[in-house]
């Protein structure tokens, strides 16, 4: 498709314009013009200006002013058709720099003549904007993208392809999906990779985005696509649009990208987890990356000052007092197991028993119950609670049967909960006094 006005370049310009071969291929350079033009790169260079120079050749269809400049965020259009639909207005243009969804690439937003664009689809081939108001047939307007926004999912979307093009080269594994979510970026690969394997992934990645290596995008023919080893998800029909990262990545892309690395600004990976036969990573780039990242480190700065540690100290630090909570807990709980003995003691061979304890958790309301049952004879009835916000209660008897006593409770003092014959434990909503006059009423 592109290949047919390929007259308008020659290769030597395309080499001293676009510089990759001179950076990247050092050895070709030295060759000459036959090595030149002969080199890969180069040629994709060729095809990429000679596709722009031709818009005109897209008939019809909308010009996609995003795929002539990534970076282009104001333009001007005509509207070519305007029609009710499902998200307020499908508005036709006939040339945009409003990118539609696809390849995993959100599509774009902003305002087109002042009025808002909420997505942008390819519907039946052509781009649709979905405004949230008519514009006039015809009417020549002002377009606007949400470049901050659109700047961030080229940022992602190029950050993936160099991660992706280093993964796919070191171990052989696919990029198997991709997704950009509004906090995270996820892509999910073929086969497994160690930590220590994603550190050094992650640690090339970054040297090439410090290498400012191009995008460069091209229009092969047929022919040449079967001699380009480039990575796509799926089989591809009609022209492939190649977007190439010297050295690091070939992939069939459809999607917007930044000129070079260096845009790209910051790789992180944040997390890895098996994901059916490989891993799915969790990562961000350029300035999600930087505002994710200081929010951890904010988190740990604040870690540290609570834990008096140094920053890189704060999780020996935390092990440290885990290790001294649990001591802390085994204690507290021989302490309460002693105190729930004693206060037993006192109530040996006195029969049914109501007690009261403050603050005791669920656990802890047991733990008396059965210390009061084994040794006073008759129901032993613990309650732990406040006035006004109710009370936990255990209920138990050695060898009886407390159900009865149970339900009538839940049903006079709106309680809640049961459990075996001989014990019981739920809650009610009344006050100690209510309380009280019930365990007085039932005995007298
Ligand atoms: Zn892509």
């Amino acid at each position: 498709m592109a290949m047919a006005y390929c007259y308008l370049m020659t290769f030597e310009t395309a080499c001293q314009q676009k510089n990759a071969c001179g950076r990247h291929f050092p050895q070709t350079r030295q060759n000459g013009k036959e090595s030149r033009a002969g080199c890969f790169f180069c040629r994709l260079s060729v095809l990429k200006w000679t596709k722009m120079q031709k818009p005109e050749e897209h008939g019809m269809a909308t010009e996609k002013l995003f795929y002539e400049d990534s970076h282009l965020r104001r333009f001007t259009a005509k509207v070519r058709s305007c029609r009710p639909g499902r998200h307020g207005w499908d508005v036709v243009l006939d040339r945009t720099a409003f990118y539609p969804e696809g390849g995993g690439q959100p599509g774009d937003t902003g305002t087109l003549g002042g009025v808002p664009v909420s997505d942008t689809h390819e519907q039946e081939g052509e781009i649709v904007h979905w405004c949230q108001g008519p514009l006039s047939e015809g009417a020549e307007v002002a377009g606007e993208l949400d470049w901050e926004r659109r700047f961030d999912l080229m940022q992602q979307h190029s950050g993936e392809h160099i991660v992706s093009g280093l993964v796919h080269a070191a171990f052989g594994w696919d990029n198997v999906g991709f997704h950009m979510g509004a906090d995270m970026v996820t892509i999910d690969f073929s086969g497994p990779i160690t930590d220590e394997q994603l550190r050094e992934i992650e640690r090339k990645a970054n040297e090439k985005v410090w290498e400012n290596l191009p995008y460069v995008v091209s229009w092969p023919s047929k022919e040449e696509l079967g001699t380009i080893p480039y990575r796509s998800k799926k089989e591809l029909t009609g022209a492939v649009r190649i977007v190439t990262v010297p050295g690091v990545d070939i992939c069939a892309c459809c999607g917007t990208h930044v000129s070079a690395t260096g845009e790209v600004g910051l790789i992180k990976i944040f997390s890895s987890q098996k994901f059916h036969e490989g891993v799915r990573l969790e990562l961000l780039c350029g300035r999600r990356a930087y505002e994710h990242a200081s929010a951890l480190i904010e988190q740990n700065r604040e870690n540290s000052g609570l834990l008096s540690a140094k920053p890189l100290e704060t999780s020996e630090a935390v092990r440290r007092l885990l290790s001294e909570h649990a001591a802390c807990k085994m204690h507290a709980a021989q302490l309460e197991t002693a105190v729930f003995r004693a206060k037993a003691e006192s109530v040996r061979g006195a029969g049914d028993c109501l007690v009261f304890e403050p603050a005791l958790d669920a656990e802890g309301v047991r733990k008396l119950a059965d210390a009061v049952t084994a040794v006073c004879g008759g129901i032993a009835a613990v309650f732990s609670g406040a006035d006004g916000e109710g009370y936990k209660y255990a209920v138990g008897q050695e060898n009886g049967d407390v159900r009865a006593f149970v339900k009538d409770m839940n049903a006079a003092l709106s309680g809640r909960g049961g459990g075996k014959p001989f014990f019981a434990q739920g809650s009610v909503q009344a006050d100690r006094a209510q309380i009280e006059a019930f365990w007085k009423g039932r005995r007298g």
